[in-house]
């Protein structure tokens, strides 16, 4: 139902003409949800909730009253971002049982333009992961083909929205989490640069790398979610000062943008052959419609994932030490002294994937480790901004695969972390330097599974770069 519309405008258009109702639509996904239970993507539906606003919703329409941005917008939020009055657990034992006590800026602001929630999807835990496997309620299914992943830790928020339970979903990108979900099953994912979001209600990964992002069919729904979401917020203390624009309103400015692409003959051997022709055939489609595309090499691009790796895990260790079994969540109840319940608590509420990261974490911060490893990755990160940034003087947007992969089996990769973290070569970078990242669905390979590429663009230039992802899926 939803892919016949190509943006939210258009339903929008339908709604008030009165060719289909909020609630025909609302009754639509929930029986998309009930019927593709197997893909194990809710942990919780908003029935009630949704039906009651989606009625409201109906009679303002009906009787003329003036209507928020997002009317007719049905979302799905990932299990790290605070919905007020429902549970919330990072899809982790260690906060069974914790209800969210506020709104998340984000879904404060998208429910106040009159967009709907429709139910909370499951992740990897702490948004520790690229395939959501790493869940305490099990692997999630990807659509295009139930043995594989979906890709994560964005991993349910993408499904939700390929599977047509809801028209759009809120994930959080600490190092690709949106990117790589969309691309990995056919749909935009949107990351905008640090700062330009409130972090408020996200349940805190690596701060200095977290952001909001949005899973969606299309860049103007992107561009129309980022103007509702951006702005400044007095709770997220690092948030930017930069004004935001009317992006969804300006999309269809002609621009004639300088676009550098990532020359991939330095990674090749460690991608999918089909990812290469599709880049390739991609890149070509694109200078065909007139864009100016030069290659550049990034011949220091290996540095990331060891940089991003040693930060984030350095951060989550920080950041997960408040998970204590005093406060809130799991506490084991067989200890008998302060000392077990915190190793009781801790050894069983979290899973290995998030211990390992708490380990690594705690021994880069270390005293004799710090500088060999925290203090370095901190100056690569510095290092890295610095290129990109000269980069973008140039250019206007740089063009990457979002992953050198294609979704794999279920169960794979469970043996081999490493493996997997060095799949996020392409993805870590715009969170290491800050910066804004969308994937766009690109094409499938021979068996149909989905294949995204991706721009990175300047900081605070969300216009420029969604401008020129409009441009470059508008189809003839
Ligand atoms: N796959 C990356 C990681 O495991 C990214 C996760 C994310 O963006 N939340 O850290």
């Amino acid at each position: 139902m939803t892919s016949s519309y190509r943006d939210l405008s258009q339903l929008q258009r339908s709604l008030k003409e009165g060719q289909v109702t909020v609630s025909g639509l609302v009754r639509h996904y929930l029986k998309n949800i009930e019927s593709s239970r197997d893909l194990n993507q809710y942990i919780e539906v908003y029935e009630e909730e949704a039906l009651h606003a989606a009625a409201a919703l109906d009679e303002k329409i009906k009787t003329g009253q003036p209507l928020g941005k997002l009317f007719g917008l049905i979302l799905s939020h990932k299990d790290i971002i605070s919905y007020k009055g429902h549970a919330l657990t990072a899809s982790s034992n260690i906060l069974e049982g914790y209800t969210a006590l506020f709104h998340a800026t984000v879904i404060e602001r998208a429910l106040a333009e009159d967009a709907i929630l429709i139910g909370r999807v499951q992740c990897d835990e702490f948004a520790m992961g690229s395939s959501n496997e790493n869940s305490r309620y099990g692997p999630v299914r990807n659509p295009f083909d139930k043995e594989r992943i979906p890709g994560g830790s964005s991993g349910a928020s993408a499904t939700s929205v390929a599977s047509d339970t809801c028209w759009a979903s809120l994930g959080t990108d600490t190092g690709g989490s949106v990117r790589q979900p969309a691309a990995f099953c056919g749909l935009v994912g949107f990351k905008p640069g640090y700062g330009r979001i409130s972090r408020h209600g996200l349940i805190a990964y690596a701060s200095s790398f977290d952001q909001a992002g949005f899973l969606t069919r299309s860049v103007y729904d992107a561009a129309l979610l980022l103007e509702v979401a951006a702005g400044y917020d007095g709770h997220d203390a690092s948030m930017g000062q930069a004004t935001p624009e009317q992006y969804s309103q300006a999309l269809d400015v002609p621009e004639k943008p300088r676009l550098a692409y990532l020359d991939l003959l330095h990674f090749k051997d460690a991608m999918d052959p089909a990812i290469l022709k599709n880049y390739h055939e991609t890149l070509e489609s694109w200078k065909n419609k007139g864009f100016a595309l030069d290659p550049v090499a990034l011949d220091w691009l290996d540095y990331v994932i060891p940089a991003y790796y040693v930060m984030t895990t350095a951060e989550a260790s920080s950041n997960l030490s408040r998970y204590d079994g005093i406060r809130y969540g799991y506490r084991a109840d067989d200890a008998t002294t302060l000392e077990q319940l915190y190793k009781r608590t801790r050894t069983r509420g979290f899973g290995t994937e998030v211990k390992r990261r708490i380990l690594l974490g705690t021994y880069v911060l270390s005293a004799g480790f710090y500088d060999a490893y925290y203090q370095k990755a901190q100056k690569v990160r510095r290092l890295v901004r610095n290129r990109l940034d000269e980069l973008f003087r140039q250019y206007d947007a740089l063009v990457m695969p979002v992953s050198p992969t294609l979704p794999w089996k279920i169960g794979e990769k469970i043996d081999d972390p490493v493996s997997v973290y060095l799949a996020d070569i392409f993805t870590v970078l715009a969170n290491v330097a800050g910066l804004p990242g969308i994937s766009l669905p690109t094409g499938v390979d021979a068996r149909g599974l989905p294949i995204g590429t991706q721009l990175v663009g300047g900081q605070w230039k969300e216009q420029k770069l969604l401008r020129i992802a409009h441009a470059l899926t508008l189809q003839e």
